[in-house]
């Protein structure tokens, strides 16, 4: 019987325990810091993008397996560390994703009212991380520098009408403050062309049909360049998404309450303000022809009382194992963590953002999880796995340390509190955010 921790329950992991106890006999436990399974399944993806969320209903199934245990509340290199797991289990198998944002790196980057949009994901999804007053007083007009789909996610959650987020399982905290909301613009801001931005199709379409919502796009800034002309004709989604944004230049303005502006071949140069963010400085860029885009000099002052880095997602350094910091990823060889001189690390493999990047969809994790799990098996199979020289469980060493491990029916009473207050409040199930409040949840059904 193979014993593995997993570190991080988002999709990788989850998608790692499936495949370890299909291929069995195994036992995994999945580790958690967040009291709460899924990783950005519940704490990424857009609150009103419900169909995708609804894929943690399909993760969940994994929990059912008598060899699967979700042990939350429980961050490895804080409450145990990861000698102490590789001390218990044969192996341990890290998917703990990338969980902090990059900033612009401009000046006036950090002064109050900038965020990253792991920021302000985090605190509209209600991450027990997030301070729930981080963003109390939201601006007139907001610029989101970034062209990718958590960019379109954070336009629309700041755009949309609140009653509207109202449906979703929003935190009351957060709907209050969209509720309350003054925002009259937000403008997306990207460095090179149309042809270049990597949403999809889909998510821009719904962004440009908000209700309450204008859209304006500058024609002069639609340039496409020979290396976007062949972008082009290689990927069909690009082709769409300029049809997309051609559409919108050709729009005339409705009138609506709230604006949503696109701004290509912009370069952010500086946060303005001194208290606090009161603008931000463009400059020009033209296309290079080679798929990037320099400056002109020409510069350009937006009015804004919030900025967000929407540029990128980050994985965070696990202690006791080699890290890359250029990329934010662990080093690896078909998911078998590897040190500097490219020596296996014994027992340790890596799966999802945190092996590969932030990039692909909650299904590119099934594959990389998959194929991580299949260098585990024939590691295991070839008796290169180090003994586990430790004795008894992890969760006595944990309850030692007064951790209170939320486990698998600790969740579902979870599940039930959120939905208990939702109907309190007469909407649906409803994010319950802090972690003393979702411990709590999770203790009072397991009676202790
Ligand atoms: C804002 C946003 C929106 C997205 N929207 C979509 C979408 O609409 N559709 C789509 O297909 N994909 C979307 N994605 C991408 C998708 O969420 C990722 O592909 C996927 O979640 C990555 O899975 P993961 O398991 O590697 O990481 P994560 O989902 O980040 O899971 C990592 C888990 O590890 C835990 N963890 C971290 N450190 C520790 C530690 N030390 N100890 C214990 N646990 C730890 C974290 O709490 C977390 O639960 C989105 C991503 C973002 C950022």
């Amino acid at each position: 019987m193979l014993r593995v921790a997993v570190v991080g329950s988002g999709p990788a992991g989850i998608y790692a325990a499936e495949s370890l106890v299909a291929h069995g006999p195994a036992q995994v436990d999945v580790y958690d810091r967040v009291p709460c399974p899924y990783g950005l399944v519940r704490y990424g993806v857009a609150p009103d993008h419900e169909k995708i969320r609804s894929i943690s209903a399909s993760l969940a199934k994994v929990f059912d397996s008598p060899d699967v245990r979700f042990l939350g509340n429980v961050e490895v290199g804080t409450d145990i560390t990861l000698e102490e797991l590789g001390a218990r289990y044969d192996a341990v198998l890290v998917s703990s994703g990338s969980s902090a944002g990059r900033g612009l790196g401009i000046p006036g980057d950090g002064l109050p009212g900038s965020f990253t949009a792991t920021e302000l994901v985090s605190w509209y999804c209600g991450h027990p991380d997030t301070r729930i007053d981080a963003f109390t007083d939201t601006a007139r007009h907001v610029v989101v520098v970034g062209m990718g789909n958590v960019a379109v996610d954070v336009a629309r959650i700041l755009l949309r009408p609140a009653d509207e987020l109202a449906r979703t399982d929003v935190p009351p905290h957060v709907l209050d403050v969209l509720r309350a909301s003054p925002i009259e613009s937000v403008s997306l801001v990207g460095r090179r062309g149309p042809a270049e931005a990597r949403w999809t199709t889909k998510e821009l379409k719904e962004l440009g049909s908000l209700t309450g919502v204008d859209v304006v796009v500058e024609p002069a800034e639609l340039a496409v360049d020979a290396a976007g002309e062949q972008r082009l004709a290689a990927e069909p989604g690009a082709r769409r998404n300029l049809d997309v944004v051609r559409e919108w230049a050709q729009r005339p303005r409705a009138g609506a309450s709230r604006t949503l502006r696109v701004r290509f071949l912009q370069r952010p140069v500086r946060v303005l303000g001194t208290e606090r963010v009161a603008g931000v400085e463009l400059e020009r860029c033209v296309l290079d022809g080679h798929g990037g885009a320099t400056g002109t000099g020409e510069t350009e002052r937006v009015e804004a009382g919030m900025v967000v880095a929407s540029v990128g997602y980050r994985g965070v350094a696990v202690p006791g194992l080699p890290f890359d910091e250029r990329s934010g990823t662990i080093p690896h060889e078909r998911g078998r963590v590897v040190d500097a001189a490219g020596e296996p690390v014994p027992g340790v493999y890596v799966a999802g953002w945190i092996k590969r990047g932030p990039s692909g969809v909650i299904g590119t994790n099934k594959h990389d999880a998959h194929e991580t799990v299949a260098t585990l098996l024939e590691d295991a199979a070839a008796g290169r796995l180090p003994q586990p020289g430790g004795t008894g469980d992890a969760l006595e060493l944990l309850a030692s340390r007064g951790v209170h491990v939320v486990t698998w029916s600790g969740w579902r009473a979870i599940e039930q509190a959120e939905l208990a207050l939702g109907e309190s409040l007469g909407r649906g199930r409803t994010k319950i955010v802090g972690r003393d409040d979702l411990v709590a949840a999770a203790l009072r059904a397991a009676g202790a």
